[in-house]
């Protein structure tokens, strides 16, 4: 049976290899080969973003008319294989991902013609804060609150586990901004043009693969417009739902995980086994990444199914399903990844891990980025809403026996 693209999806194919051959700067490829979280080095991937912007290949997954690509999902595909072949690092995904489509179906059209044209070009990165040291999976519990005065708002309060705070020059977040009735009723979305507004200060948590990811962030009579506010005030928690539905389910996140297993099963043939002979020629070894290969093939499938709009692909469990399972895989591939490394995985090597060091590494690529990225992975399960809370809402959306 031939399963392979027609003639013109293979010419499209080559027109975005062309690209991604020349396009990258020698710093991007680095950047992308020595990503060890969903988070590729800051500096490294926004000005790819700019290259990217510049082509107009930025926004695969945004509706023509916004500045996206209108390709097909075979096509959306392809450019996401291309694209993880050649281990270029991964756009970050809040503005493009997140609050990009949000405010693309949600926002006002001053706030589309504002904010979208940064979102795109990588002018602006924008942070997202939601979670508090009280309000995790309980989102709805969150106490941050923004008291009206005249025309603004006045914020005060804390935010935590706010991803890349320190690089972002915009947030968007959740306020509390009423204690009546139910708690989900006296939340309100805005959206910060600003991260170093007088009275706002942040804070970098060093994570535990030894690199400044996430923040705490605080809040002391920050004073910021009432029109920074989407939708309308106490209706937050609906727009920081819809948000979650983007954060969830908006990506294609097999290719990297394909060239990863692509990169772990190379090491192996040269790697020798402590029971003689080469690791790659281990049956455990070849039962484990065989098992995973046909995981991600059938994640493959899944996610191509939730990018092609299908009717199925607007069921109200699919952005959890999603997140479940890509979390999953990617702690899988994280532990095949130092299993095949070994001990010459277990130094962490910071130093060596930045762009453009002079730091040699210690081993092959591979060992480098094994344990920081196996590190980090523990987050995947739990970030974006936890897998058990996942696991909760699938379970709530079946219908009763
Ligand atoms: C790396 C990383 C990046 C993050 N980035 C951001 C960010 O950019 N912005 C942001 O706002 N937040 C961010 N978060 C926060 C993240 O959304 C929260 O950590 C997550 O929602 C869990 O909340 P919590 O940490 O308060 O844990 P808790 O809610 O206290 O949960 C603790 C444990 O209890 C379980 N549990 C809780 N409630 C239930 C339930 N009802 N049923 C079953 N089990 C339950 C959880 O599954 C978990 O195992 C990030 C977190 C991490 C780790």
């Amino acid at each position: 049976m031939d399963i392979s693209f027609g003639p013109e999806l293979e010419s499209f194919r080559a027109e975005v290899a062309a690209f991604l051959d020349c396009a990258p700067t020698p710093d991007i490829r680095e950047a992308g080969r020595k990503t060890t979280s969903v988070f590729a080095p800051f500096e490294s991937v926004m000005a790819w973003q700019k290259i990217l912007h510049a082509k107009g290949w930025v926004a695969p997954g945004w509706p023509a008319q916004y500045g996206g690509t209108g390709w097909s999902v075979e096509q959306r595909y392809i450019f996401a294989e291309e694209y993880f072949k050649r281990d270029l690092p991964p756009l970050l995904p809040n503005g493009l991902q997140m609050v990009g489509p949000l405010l693309i179906d949600l926002g006002s059209e001053e706030q589309k013609a504002k904010y979208l044209p940064g979102i795109l070009s990588g002018e602006d990165y924008w942070t997202q804060g939601y979670s508090e040291p009280n309000a995790g999976s309980d989102l709805a519990a969150l106490s941050c609150a923004a008291v009206a005065d005249g025309d603004d708002y006045i914020i005060n309060g804390q935010k935590i586990w706010t991803t890349l705070a320190h690089k972002a020059n915009r947030m968007f977040m959740l306020v509390r901004t009423s204690t009546e009735g139910k708690k989900q009723q006296g939340i309100t979305f805005l959206l910060l043009d600003r991260t170093d507004y007088p009275g706002m200060e942040i804070r970098p948590i060093i994570g535990l693969d030894g690199i400044p990811e996430q923040c705490e962030v605080f809040f002391d009579n920050v004073r910021v417009p009432q029109t920074a506010r989407v939708g309308a005030e106490n209706d937050g928690w609906s727009v920081a739902k819809a948000l979650l539905r983007h954060e969830r389910g908006g990506s294609a996140g097999s290719p990297a995980m394909y060239r990863k297993l692509e990169l772990i099963r190379v090491t192996a043939q040269g790697t020798p086994s402590p029971f003689g002979g080469m690791v790659a020629d281990d049956p455990v070894f070849q039962r484990d990444i065989g098992e995973l290969e046909a995981d991600i093939a059938s994640h493959a499938a899944f996610e191509k199914l939730v990018i092609s709009g299908h009717p199925l692909s607007h069921d109200p469990a699919m952005p959890s399903m999603n997140k479940v399972m890509s979390s999953e895989l990617a702690q899988r591939v994280s532990v095949l990844m130092t299993r095949v490394a070994g001990t010459e995985a277990l130094p962490l090597q910071l130093e060596a891990l930045n762009i453009g060091s002079n730091v040699a590494a210690l081993g092959q690529e591979l060992e480098l980025v094994a344990m920081p990225y196996y590190l980090n992975s523990r987050a995947t399960t739990i970030y974006a809403g936890t897998n058990e809370v996942q696991r909760d809402l699938i379970a709530r959306t079946l219908p009763a026996a």
